[in-house]
């Protein structure tokens, strides 16, 4: 299934989180501890179902963008950028914060 949904706005404030606007007019910040907590990568979800310690909390959002339409890509403070957010992933949250 294709997602309907798109990011027309992406505001990153490097040490609380991601502001996204979407072409439906909703808005979401997503803190970074969340974003980081979620990271859909094989590394992450590994490392979330041993040590479930959580990741240090002194990271910021070293850059982000557009992974094609689908997703998007952040790389970290800490050089990690392995994992691909899908934007519909996000689009749940959006509405679940806004639910
Ligand atoms: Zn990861």
């Amino acid at each position: 299934m294709m997602s309907d949904f798109a990011v027309t706005e992406i505001t990153v404030s490097r040490t609380s989180g991601l502001l996204l606007t979407w072409d439906d007019g909703l808005t979401a910040s997503i803190p970074l501890s969340e974003l980081r907590a979620s990271c859909p990568c094989a590394g992450c979800l590994m490392a979330r179902d041993g040590d479930s310690r959580p990741p240090a909390d002194n990271l910021t959002i070293s850059h982000v963008e557009l992974h094609g339409s689908w997703g998007l890509a952040i790389t970290w403070s800490d050089g990690h950028n392995a994992g691909i957010h899908s934007l519909e992933v996000l689009r749940r949250h959006a509405e679940a914060a806004h639910g």
